[in-house]
């Protein structure tokens, strides 16, 4: 990046613009623990500048620079997620989204709310529920989560099930694009909504969302003890398809819950079992019906077990803490996946297999994010200080993937790290589509470059797996660990 131009940036940014290295190094890095001698010899994740605009104008103000000068720009707002999503991979200007956040408008009558997109979600929430609103959905990182940042990763989290991915409750949002031109963007506009919903800041900058809100309801909790882990599956679809949609449904596995033990998070009263919590709001009488459904459910079969209710509201007030096993550390490997649930009770069958195999202790949980799918996030612990393991630990995640890739799985986002799995999650059209949208919108390719639509050179699908395959059979031949 030109001199004169970081010059000219500091100039009109003042204080919210800097060249500090040091203070540049703070945006290197994202939740993944990836050693810096595997990232640095590829990658320059360190911006040359990082700007923190304050409202639309000023973003595309630096997109216009940006723009003239083909410097990269890449969007960060929480930084909450893993595969380097929002950091950058050629330096330039990393923009800093987080000044630009707030309530903009309530329609009480339309119930939608317009903030301004660097809002968290808990920092909406707060806000709704003060006036007896509520979101329909969030991510379960709403602490930190943006709202502009979750609708560029697509937006499947707590609430999905009953209410829909977030791109289905947006009436509009409004998008600055590479070369500074403002937009407001519908279902409606070409280019439409749908463009944006997993873009992952790769078509332009969100400033603001207008999104739809429901009234803040009661709820009521479930948490029900599975022993045998095929019954997974089927007590979700029960639960899932009943009359009374659930708010929230998710598992997770014994593997997990004897982990959480060993740290001292499981209630005393949890055996060693698999567990489902099933969450549901709305009027009193649907809460009655669910009650209904969720006890025929334990009546009509033997392997499950019913906890107590307090025990139930913990598990949903926890929900924001699913790092927390983290804390056996030091670090953890692992991979989301996104499952046809009904290929669930195979999925845990080839974890367990895996997990055998290469002495992981792999543990899963996971979130029914609509009618037909869930998110699992399957994960073992590793120890970064420790070079060599550490980077055959990292290829072992490719042994998770392909769990999941054989019963029709796919991974849940992309960013960087999750470019070699391109063609399992888009089908050829698809990924021609979104190649061809990102050539239309972003012709200098400027914004979030690296990203989403082609892997590396070095991260060329077949290369990569031979790769990977060879370090994991150095860990069958060599690992140390318990078997299953
Ligand atoms: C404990 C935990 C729980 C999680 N639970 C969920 C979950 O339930 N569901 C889920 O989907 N994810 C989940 N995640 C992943 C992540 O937290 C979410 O995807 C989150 O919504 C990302 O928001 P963010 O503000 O942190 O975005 P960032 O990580 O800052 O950015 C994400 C991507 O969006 C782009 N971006 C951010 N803001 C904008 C903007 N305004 N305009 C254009 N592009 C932008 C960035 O460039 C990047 O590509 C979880 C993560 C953790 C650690």
């Amino acid at each position: 990046m030109k001199t004169e131009v970081q010059e000219q940036i500091k100039k009109e940014f003042d204080e919210r613009a800097t060249d500090s290295a040091f203070e540049c190094s703070f945006y290197t890095r994202d939740l993944a623990p990836v050693p810096d001698f595997l990232v640095d010899p590829l990658f320059k994740t360190r911006p040359d500048m990082v700007v923190r605009p304050q409202n639309t104008a000023e973003v595309a103000q630096i997109l216009k620079i940006a723009d003239e000068n083909r410097i990269p720009v890449t969007p960060r707002a929480g930084g909450s997620t893993v595969y380097f999503n929002s950091i950058p991979t050629r330096g330039g200007i990393l923009m800093d989204l987080n000044l630009i956040k707030g309530i903009k408008a309530l329609n009480k009558d339309e119930m939608t709310v317009t903030v301004r997109a660097a809002t968290t979600w808990s920092e909406l929430e707060e806000y709704l529920n003060r006036q007896g609103l509520a979101a329909k959905s969030y991510p379960s990182s709403a602490p930190v989560a943006t709202i502009g940042g979750w609708f560029s990763m697509m937006g499947y989290g707590v609430g999905s099930l009953k209410y829909g991915n977030l791109l289905s409750q947006l009436r509009s949002i409004k998008v600055v694009f590479p070369a500074g031109e403002i937009k407001i963007i519908t279902s409606e506009t070409s280019p439409s909504l749908d463009w944006f919903a997993c873009a992952e800041g790769t078509l332009g900058i969100i400033t603001e969302l207008e999104l739809e809100v429901r009234s803040f309801t009661p709820m009521c909790h479930y948490l029900l003890q599975v022993h045998e882990t095929k019954s997974i599956a089927s007590i979700i679809t029960t639960l899932k398809d009943a009359a009374v949609k659930p708010y929230n449904l998710h598992f997770s596995d014994k593997y997990y819950n004897q982990a959480m033990r060993k740290l001292g998070f499981t209630a005393g009263q949890i055996e060693d079992a698999n567990i489902i919590a099933v969450d549901y709001e709305g009027e009193e009488s649907e809460l009655k019906e669910a009650a209904e459904i969720v006890a025929a459910v334990v009546a009509g079969n033997k392997s499950v077990k019913m906890l107590n209710k307090n025990i139930a509201l913990k598990e949903w007030e926890e929900r924001f803490k699913a790092l927390k096993l983290k804390r056996g550390g030091p670090s953890q490997l692992g991979a989301e996946i996104c499952l046809p649930i009904e290929k669930l009770g195979l999925y845990l069958k080839e974890i367990d297999k895996v997990s055998s195999i290469y002495r992981l202790g792999l543990t899963s949980y996971g979130h029914v994010v609509d009618r037909g799918h869930l998110t699992v996030m399957t994960m073992f612990y590793a120890d970064e200080t420790k070079k060599v393991s550490y980077v055959i630990g990292l290829s072992l995640v490719k042994k998770i993937q392909d769990a999941g890739y054989k019963y029709g799985g796919y991974p849940y986002g992309i960013g960087l790290w999750n470019t070699p799995y391109l063609k399992r999650i888009f089908t050829p059209a698809n990924l021609a589509q979104i190649r061809t949208r990102k050539k239309t919108v972003d012709q200098k390719n400027i914004i979030n470059p690296g990203k989403v639509y082609k892997w590396p050179f070095l991260f060329h699908p077949l290369t990569f797996s031979l790769g990977c395959n060879v370090m994991a059979a150095t860990r069958r031949i060599c690992g140390k660990g318990e078997k299953r």
